[in-house]
């Protein structure tokens, strides 16, 4: 796969118009794959591998969001969670502020790992029902020693609860006594507590109200420039992705397929998936009038992915036997704008 992460060059607005600069990447992924064994049989031996993320490269930069789109099931959270540790890497590497995650073990990857979080799609089940909010946003402080002592640990609490628009009065409160909404700015105060560099949001708004969702995109905005933030925005809501990111990425089949600016992806999807995808959701691009491209077929398992170019059994482009017999590479088409597609930019 080509090395995009080297090709990129990261031109960013932390704070302020005029504050462009030139970074190095915060995170790095090279190569990574996560498969899971599939067992079957009496005596449950493995038959194959799931090969939820493969060989999958890309950079994020400090500050930067970068969204992540893609179906149910192509390997978008397995991807968030390998990321932050909660999933082993079955093979590449990840790298962060430049150094090796996945050589590392132990007390020396717990003391990194603390600047990589992770909020959750289902605020609800990620809150533990028997704790109360000090002691949920707590006992991450606890477990990095971050707090002097138990009143420093209340007030750290209570300003959190605060930078994420809770009241602080409520820390002895117990998850079912909040909205979904407040359950995800629990969720968010957790993750901010141990002061992270990098926050994985899986589909952090898709269980909300219309509503709400946009109070926690302007949240999650909000505390980005304050704190220097960066996101992997994972999403399937293709207009919230756009919204909110500077770059988006597409996965298939646990692939990248493209990746490029948010707002050149909208405008001049290069990847016939991609162009499938934007067509299903007019609104992210009122101006342009798109033909619905309505794809055959199921997405193949990923157990048995197809040879080639594993989009070729539904692709509307397909060529034989060039699709069928040979996998394309992330090509960079045009700068900052990659695709994995043999006909694109032909
Ligand atoms: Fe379609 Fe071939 Fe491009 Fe794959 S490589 S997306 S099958 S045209």
């Amino acid at each position: 796969m080509t090395l995009l992460y080297a090709a990129v060059e990261f031109k960013l607005v932390i704070q302020g118009e005029n504050a462009h600069y030139l970074a190095m990447p915060l995170l790095e992924v090279r190569g990574l794959k996560v498969h899971f064994p599939v067992a079957h049989g009496a005596f449950g031996r493995a038959q194959g591998h799931l090969k939820a993320v493969d060989d999958v490269s890309f950079t994020i930069a400090p500050g930067e969001t970068l969204g992540l789109v893609g179906e149910s099931g192509c390997g978008k959270t397995t991807l968030g969670r390998a990321l932050v540790r909660l999933l082993n890497p079955t093979a590449g590497s990840i790298w962060f502020e430049g150094e090796n995650l996945t050589a590392m073990r132990g007390v020396e990857l717990r003391a990194r790992r603390r600047k990589l979080q992770m909020i959750f799609q289902d605020p609800y089940s990620s809150l533990n029902p028997r704790l109360t909010i000090e002691d949920i946003i707590g006992e991450a402080l606890d477990i990095h020693g971050l707090a002097e002592s138990k009143t420093d640990r209340a007030r750290r609490v209570a300003e959190l609860l605060q930078a994420v628009g809770l009241d602080a009065a409520h820390a002895w409160r117990y998850p079912h006594e909040f909205s979904g909404g407040q359950r995800q700015r629990i969720g968010i105060a957790r993750a901010l507590a141990v002061e992270p560099k990098l926050i994985v949001c899986d589909e952090p708004v898709s269980a909300l109200d219309v509503s709400v969702q946009a109070q926690i995109i302007n949240l999650l905005q909000d505390l980005q420039q304050q704190r220097g933030l960066a996101y992997l925005f994972i999403a399937h809501d293709l207009a919230v992705v756009e919204h909110i990111s500077r770059r988006v990425m597409v996965m298939y089949l646990g692939q990248l397929v493209e990746l490029a600016e948010a707002k050149e992806l909208i405008r001049a999807p290069q990847h016939p998936y991609t162009q499938a995808l934007i067509s299903a959701v007019p609104e992210v691009d009122p101006d342009t009038k798109r033909r619905r491209i309505v794809l055959p077929g199921e997405v193949p398992s990923p157990i048995h992915p197809p040879s080639g170019c594993r989009f070729h059994p539904r692709c509307p482009l397909a060529e034989r036997p060039l699709c069928v017999t040979d996998q394309p590479s992330l090509r960079e088409l045009s700068p900052n704008h990659h695709a994995a597609c043999h006909l694109a930019g032909r």
